[in-house]
């Protein structure tokens, strides 16, 4: 098949066997796809050129996909299951997808040429490079005995979370890290905003939620103890749209149940602003289920004060910009805020002794930050519960 062929959806040429599927293997595919998109395209140079290599890297493998997909679909290769035929037309799915983008790349050449400039080729590889970290991640977090979750790419770390009045740890918060192979360490800072453009934040959000809820159960066995130990778990407002979300959280619950009132969700303000009735729904029904909800960075998301009163919310999270410039009287402003509503506070990104002997003694009870500890691997955060640590909170 030409590059620039147009290619049909509807698969009117079902192979008779796979001999006739076009194939290429992972030799073949190297050979053939040598070129590195982010490294020879000239952007700037010859649109047709340009143009005929993506439709082309496109275009190699979704033939050979859609042909394999239209073979196993037509049943000439024996029967198959019913989870089977739904894997498949989440496949056919997605190929659809990638047939369209290629159509409208080659139907349109002049735009795609602007609007495809390096920056958004390596954005584009690094959402790919994130797709298959959460696929195997999310693979590991199922089913651990076949997908150990050693070297996975994606892991959570935990920061303690402090009563300022004891320094004792009230929970964690968990934290994605990504180590990508070819970059090393990117910030959630970059890679979230990737996950929600490309709605991979469902299933790296789904993974997040897992783990967290699975070492919690862990930590609540082995430290029956502290049995009000809590985690909290950063939730993207395009995960709490989605209408399964609830019944994804009752799942991870079946797996891993909690003692009531440990699992918090983390939402930020701009969430609560777009007013989505799914959202209000859907927080309301997590509220039912006894999972406490946070405000993230409060203070930065312009939020109407109005909706704090609508919102079924338990904590309010003192953004971290608001501790590092001590703007004290601001934060006792929250404070008194968060109290008429019955909120908590939690005071983010604490790092001298000055801040958190402020923040004692405006009365603010809880604290994180890299005065009292980084968020931690695993077994680093076990150790702190093992050993009953308790923080210095005031000179
Ligand atoms: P966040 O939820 O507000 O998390 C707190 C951030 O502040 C974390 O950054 C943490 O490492 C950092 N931090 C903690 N203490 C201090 C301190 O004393 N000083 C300073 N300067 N920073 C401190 P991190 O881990 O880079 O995460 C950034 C943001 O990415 C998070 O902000 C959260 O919004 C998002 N994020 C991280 N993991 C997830 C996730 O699993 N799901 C979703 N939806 N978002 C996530
Ligand atoms: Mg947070
Ligand atoms: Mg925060």
């Amino acid at each position: 098949m030409e590059p620039s062929q147009s290619f049909n959806l509807g698969y009117p040429h079902i192979p008779t066997d796979w001999e006739e599927v076009p194939q290429f293997s992972d030799d073949e595919a190297a050979e053939d796809h040598k070129i590195d998109l982010t490294e020879n395209l000239d952007v700037s140079g010859n649109t047709d050129d340009l143009i005929s290599l993506i439709s082309h890297e496109l275009r190699t493998p979704l033939t050979s996909i859609s042909g394999a997909i239209g073979l196993l679909m037509s049943g000439k290769l024996g029967e198959i299951s019913t989870q089977g035929q739904r894997m498949l037309e989440i496949a056919l799915s997605n190929t659809d997808r990638l047939v369209r983008l290629t159509n409208m790349i080659e139907s349109n050449p002049e735009t795609q040429a602007k609007i495809l400039t390096m920056q958004d080729l390596e954005r584009l590889r690094l959402g790919n490079d994130l797709r298959s970290a959460v696929a195997s991640a999310l693979r590991s977090s199922t089913s651990p005995e076949i997908n150990p979750s050693e070297n996975q790419e994606l892991e959570l770390n935990y920061q303690p979370i402090i009563f300022l009045p004891t320094g004792a740890i009230t929970g964690f918060e968990a934290l994605a890290r990504w180590c990508n192979p070819r970059l090393g360490i990117i910030s959630p800072a970059e890679f979230i905003p990737i996950a929600e453009e490309t709605k991979l934040i469902n299933s790296l959000g789904l993974w997040a939620l897992r783990t967290a809820c699975q070492q919690l159960h862990e930590w609540q066995q082995e430290f029956p103890r502290q049995s009000s130990l809590s985690m909290s778990v950063n939730v993207s407002g395009i995960q709490l749209a989605e209408p399964d979300f609830i019944s994804q959280v009752q799942l991870v619950l079946a797996d891993y149940p909690l003692l009531p009132n440990s699992l918090r969700l983390e939402i930020t303000e701009s969430v609560l602003m777009e007013n989505k009735q799914v959202v209000l729904d859907n927080l309301k029904q997590l509220k039912a289920l006894g999972i406490k909800l946070y405000i993230d960075d409060f203070g930065t998301g312009y939020s109407s004060l109005s909706r704090l009163y609508e919102l079924p919310l338990d904590v309010l999270k003192i953004d971290q910009s608001f501790i590092r410039e001590e703007k004290w009287d601001l934060i006792y402003t929250l404070m008194l805020l968060a109290q008429s509503q019955r909120l908590g506070v939690i005071a983010e990104g604490v790092e001298t002794k000055d801040q958190s002997n402020c923040l004692k003694n405006l009365g603010c009870a809880e604290a994180q930050g890299y005065l009292f500890s980084e968020p931690l691997n695993k077994i680093t955060a076990a150790k702190l519960l093992a050993d009953k640590v308790e923080f210095i909170t005031s000179q």
